[in-house]
């Protein structure tokens, strides 16, 4: 089977760092005028020499993504269905070594949130759930999806690394994307993070977007966890990681995500700071690498700098998030997964949304044409 880590591991992390340090204006002009850029042109345009270019790289940044996706923003909702988790991740709420109440939507539960989701507008949601194979697993989600699919649109997926013939089987009962975050690409550093459980193998996490690929997934999500460690040269690996699977499954479409860690029980907050400035950077490096990538910003983002962001790339917003289960009706006091930073209503984002020329969408048109 072709896995991405047969390529990961022509890479060293220390040697990428370095070259992306002694980038120079010159590497940077020379990424902008590029017509198709490579992945050296992604890292001139992450490098510290980039940042006086900035402005020039948002406009670029802007035109491109109006081209590709037009004056729109799609706008979706996370529902948790479980905080259970058997992993000890260093910087998560629900990690398993903290004594939280531990909750799994039952059936009813999980109809009282599509409730409210609805009355709010949504048709694109997207399933989340800590990593626990042996209560929340494959059955359990086909559970939910024949309780959760006739009222959505569209139905991303953010759990637990699985088997090729699971995502085939979600892929059959209606899941449209499956998000896998590899959180830091520093395969030393990982496990200074990930303690205990399946997490912990740094390589079967790599090699999950190969199997949601081989699946034959509609749209295949990558991120890395800001602050966890250099953030251009974990960005590098996610490009590259982004790279490779375009090409190896070019039927599948690609989006990412940008989370920064945020507080959480039990948590430090970052040793590896990345600023406003910098996230603008990141974003548009990644859109003048690939102008059709889904850009998506969430709201561990504050209000302000999210009503920024708009018109410099994203694609897609979440909004009135709740990042614990029953968090919208059942349970709106359980521990959340971390805190929120944009606490506005739907209704209220998609207001800035307009008011920026901008039609939120609340479902993903593509799902239906
Ligand atoms: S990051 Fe995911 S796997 Fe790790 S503790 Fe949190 S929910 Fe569990």
């Amino acid at each position: 089977m072709k896995q991405f880590k047969d390529t990961y591991d022509q890479y060293q992390w220390d040697e990428v760092q370095a070259s992306i340090q002694s980038k120079t204006s010159k590497d940077v002009e020379a990424a902008l005028a590029a017509t198709a850029r490579t992945l050296e042109d992604f890292k001139a345009l992450i490098s510290p020499a980039a940042s006086p270019y900035l402005e020039q790289m948002a406009q670029m940044s802007h035109q491109l993504t109006q081209k590709r996706f037009g004056n729109t923003i799609q706008l979706f909702a996370p529902i948790y269905l479980s905080n259970v988790c058997s992993n000890i991740c260093t910087y998560c709420g629900f990690s398993a070594n903290h004594k939280i109440k531990r909750k799994i939507l039952t059936a009813e539960e999980i109809l009282e949130e599509i409730k409210i989701i609805k009355k709010y507008g949504y048709n694109h949601i997207l399933l989340v759930t800590g990593e626990s194979s042996h209560t929340v697993n494959i059955d359990y989600f086909m559970k939910a999806l024949e309780i959760i699919r006739p009222h959505f649109a569209n139905i991303s997926l953010e759990v637990q690394p699985l088997t090729q013939d699971e995502y085939t089987q979600l892929e059959r009962a209606g899941i449209y994307s499956v998000l896998v975050y590899q959180e830091t690409y520093n395969k030393v550093k990982y496990k200074d993070y990930h303690l205990k459980g399946n997490k912990a193998d740094f390589y079967h996490r790599l090699d999950t977007p190969d199997r949601i690929g081989l699946a034959g997934m509609h749209k295949i999500g990558l991120g890395v966890l800001l602050g966890l460690d250099d953030w251009r040269t974990d960005s590098f690996f996610c490009a590259l990681h982004l790279n490779y699977l375009q090409k190896t499954y070019w039927q599948s479409k690609y989006s990412i995500a940008f989370p920064r860690i945020r507080p959480a029980e039990g948590v430090d907050i970052s040793n590896y700071h990345i600023s406003d400035k910098e996230f603008v950077q990141l974003i548009c490096a990644y859109r003048l690498f690939n102008e059709d990538l889904e850009i998506s910003i969430s709201t561990r983002e504050s209000a302000s700098f999210r009503d920024n962001l708009i018109k410099l790339g994203t694609t897609s917003m979440s909004a009135g998030s709740k990042t614990n289960p029953g968090g919208y009706s059942v349970d709106e006091d359980s521990l959340e997964q971390f805190e929120m930073s944009d606490e506005r209503t739907p209704e209220q984002v998609a207001a800035v949304i307009t008011a920026n020329g901008y039609e939120p969408v609340w479902k993903d048109w593509e799902t239906i044409f």
